[in-house]
């Protein structure tokens, strides 16, 4: 099975056609979660998704867009988005992100936002907090978990019990067979490596390969949405330096 694997999507909506126009035909679209927050397309980018069948797990902005209390927990500039998103949400939208569950195993792989052991919120910056995912993985009843939520492409590898961290580039394929990992597409809607095109995976499960790739996209259309909307600048000029 060819699968898409997208992450971080931010209701970047021609960051999302971009990537999908990318990956071509597909027989499954997984997303990782923060479908919303930060940009200007919300509903439009969960129809995208809903039209493409595709299945995933609630970020943290999903969370408080739904009008979690998380919503506290948020910077200045990132809580603006979400109050907007709230606002901006309809109905349906509302619904498919209340739908989302926390975590999903499918495949024999797990699809988490943040880390295995705590979906919405644990960034997975280092070996720490990486080893401990690995650890849960067979609790969890899956050999190697997909997730996202630093917006940095990156593969933790098990090493003997201790921690690989390969840094993925464009068109850099990774083997997972028999080795338990965490896999980060990195983010299509706001990259925070330095690289502003979008970010994401195509996984083979039949031949147990991961497959980065980078696309460029129309940023600046992107930008004049959200600066129509009263984004704040900060999130609008991050989008072109890519961090
Ligand atoms: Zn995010």
């Amino acid at each position: 099975m060819r699968v898409a694997v997208l992450s971080d999507i931010h209701a970047n909506l021609a960051a999302l056609d971009a990537v999908l126009a990318s990956v071509g035909t597909v027989d499954a679209v997984w997303h990782l979660g923060d479908v919303v927050g930060y940009g200007a397309q919300p509903n439009e980018v969960v129809e995208r998704l809903d039209a493409a069948g595709a299945i995933g797990v609630r970020g943290n902005h999903d969370a408080a867009a739904i009008g979690g209390a998380e919503i506290e927990l948020f910077n200045p500039d990132a809580r603006t988005a979400l109050e907007w998103t709230r606002e901006a949400i309809s109905e349906r939208t509302l619904g498919w992100l209340a739908a989302l569950p926390e975590r999903l195993v499918t495949e024999d792989i797990l699809l988490v936002h943040g880390s295995p052991r705590a979906p919405i919120w644990e960034y997975v910056t280092g070996p720490v907090p990486a080893r401990a995912g690995i650890d849960a993985l067979s609790r969890l009843g899956a050999s190697i978990c997909l997730h996202g939520h630093t917006h940095v492409p990156v593969v933790f590898a098990d090493a003997g019990g201790l921690v690989d961290a390969l840094e993925p580039d464009d068109g850099w394929t990774y083997r997972y067979a028999g080795h338990p990992a965490l896999l980060n597409p990195g983010s299509v809607g706001q990259p925070r490596d330095g690289d502003p095109r979008a970010s994401y995976c195509l996984l083979d499960t039949d031949r147990a390969e991961a497959t980065w790739h980078r696309v460029a996209y129309d940023i600046a259309s992107t930008q004049a949405r959200m600066a129509a909307v009263g984004m704040p600048t900060f999130l609008i000029r991050r989008l072109e330096v890519g961090v």
